[in-house]
């Protein structure tokens, strides 16, 4: 039997790339740090054909790796180099199936990119709330197995928050379907669950049903300076007690990454005494946010709680200063080599590990520069180290992740796990949870085709 022809079979001569030179953009990563060397790419046109392809794969033993917008920062959608894994890419299964006004939610395959969906809810007044840097190519099939966060996380919550209902191709390729627009449904176990984050390891995600949320045409977007990251997250509070939940976004910014960033865009670093930047936006409904925030954030000026601000007085301002947020991380791999932490702890605690942190590191590891940023609503950084020689960071990432579990921390709070930190959730996380993810993935995918290696470290499953 040959897999290959079995293969177009199912997806026709279209649908399946084995040409190095075209298989060449699935066989590296975004950040260019897992290189492989897939069997083919196979991209099936419907549900039924994901299907067709994982039972074949299984008669096969060959491996299957879900390939979303393949931006996943953790190499979750990259093969390995043994030349006997499958990139199934869910590029075609791209449709936009239905979108209700009434009842908020908008079905889509797998396939549908993320910016295509929030434009077509748009159409309709409505908004999907997923927002990510990397949203004109991230796939919808791709932020619910990353479970992805980004900016709007502090008010509407990860896409675990969006799912009402999923379609899913099994390991043995049965099809689950459970695209239900329901917002209540307690009939039986919540299965779609098991499949967010679950980083295509215990199946195949084909379609999704994700709730909208009324748009928030009204915005207010300040630039804040703050003398220490405590008085960044007394700002978050207070600005949360005076807004409630139209506080969207709270991005904090060390001086450095900022610094970093205008000089890649080429314009002044703005607040240039302030040590601490937050990125922060307040959206509504309602034409009054556009004076409430910046009533806000005058009166924390008055109480010394922010340093110094910029209220951005048109759009046009706003998209600026989200520009210099979104070219943090550009800005980041311009200046060298660098080790990426996605961390979170418990907000509480999130200005003193910054503290330890650093006097960690200088202490440790002086050849260093540290590019921090992030989430800080969520409690979630980016505590990125710029390096230019391997010998400069020996030690330091498991340092940091000691640093991290010591504070009740999480190794990754928004990019999952993939290949690039598996060994990492194998030392750090207590066996009996280990465990239980090994027997799931077992108890879902007995034989271990499906992403083998991700997630959940080998040796456990
Ligand atoms: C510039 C930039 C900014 C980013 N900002 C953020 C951010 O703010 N927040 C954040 O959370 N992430 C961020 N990311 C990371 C990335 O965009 C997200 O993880 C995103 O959700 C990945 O979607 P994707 O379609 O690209 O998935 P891929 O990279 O293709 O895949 C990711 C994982 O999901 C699996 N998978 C993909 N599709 C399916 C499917 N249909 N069924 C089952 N498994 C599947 C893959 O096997 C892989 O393990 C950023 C990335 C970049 C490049």
């Amino acid at each position: 039997m040959n897999p290959i022809r079995d293969l177009v079979s199912i997806v026709g001569d279209a649908g399946l790339l084995t040409d190095e030179g075209a298989m060449a953009p699935y066989s590296r990563d975004w950040r260019g740090m897992f290189h492989g060397r897939p069997l083919a790419v196979a991209s099936p046109r419907s549900t039924d054909e994901v299907a067709a392809i994982v039972r074949l794969c299984q008669q096969h033993g060959i491996a299957i790796v879900p390939a979303g917008g393949r931006t996943g920062l953790a190499g979750g959608a990259t093969p390995d180099d043994s030349g006997n894994q499958l990139v199934l890419a869910l590029d075609r299964m791209n449709a936009i199936r239905d979108v209700d006004a009434l009842g908020e939610t908008i079905t889509l395959g797998a396939g549908c990119i993320l910016a295509t969906a929030q434009a077509a809810a748009a159409e309709l007044g409505l908004m999907l709330p997923i927002s990510l840097a990397s949203e004109g190519s991230v796939q919808i099939g791709g932020a619910i197995a990353t479970n992805a966060g980004g900016t709007n996380v502090l008010r509407y919550g990860m896409a675990r928050a969006r799912v009402l209902g999923l379609e899913v191709v099994l390991a043995d390729g049965t099809v689950l379907n459970g695209l239900r627009a329901l917002r209540k449904d307690n009939a039986g176990l919540d299965w779609k669950h098991w499949f967010v984050g679950s980083e295509g390891a215990l199946g195949i995600i084909t379609a999704a049903v994700l709730q909208l949320v009324p748009a928030t045409p009204h915005a207010s977007t300040a630039l804040l300076g703050f003398a220490s990251c405590d008085d960044a997250l007394d700002g978050l509070r207070h600005l949360r007690a005076r807004l409630g939940d139209s506080i969207t976004g709270f991005e904090l910014m060390a001086r450095a990454a900022v610094d970093r960033a205008a000089a890649l865009l080429g314009t002044a670093s703005p607040l240039p005494d302030q040590p601490w930047l937050v990125l922060a936006e307040a959206r509504s409904a309602l034409a009054a946010i556009e004076q409430e925030m910046p009533d806000a954030c005058m009166a924390l000026i008055e109480r010394e709680i922010i340093a110094d601000a910029l209220l951005a007085s048109s759009g046009a301002q706003a998209q600026a200063l989200w520009r210099l947020r979104e070219s943090l991380a550009e800005a980041e791999a311009h200046a060298g080599r660098s080790l990426k932490h996605d961390i979170s702890v418990p907000i509480a605690r999130l200005a003193a590990f910054v503290a330890e942190a650093e006097a960690m590191i200088g202490a440790g590891w002086p050849a260093v520069a540290l590019n921090i940023f992030g989430h800080a609503g969520d409690g979630n950084l980016h505590y990125n180290v710029i390096y230019q020689d391997d010998a400069d960071i020996i030690g330091l990432s498991a340092a940091v992740h000691d640093l991290v579990t010591g504070y009740d921390g999480s190794i990754s709070a928004e990019h999952g796990i993939g290949q690039y930190r598996v060994e990492e959730l194998s030392r750090l996380t207590d066996p009996a949870e280990l465990a239980l993810m090994a027997q799931i993935k077992r108890l879902f995918d007995p034989s271990g085709i499906l992403n083998p290696g991700r997630v959940i470290p080998l040796a456990s499953a």
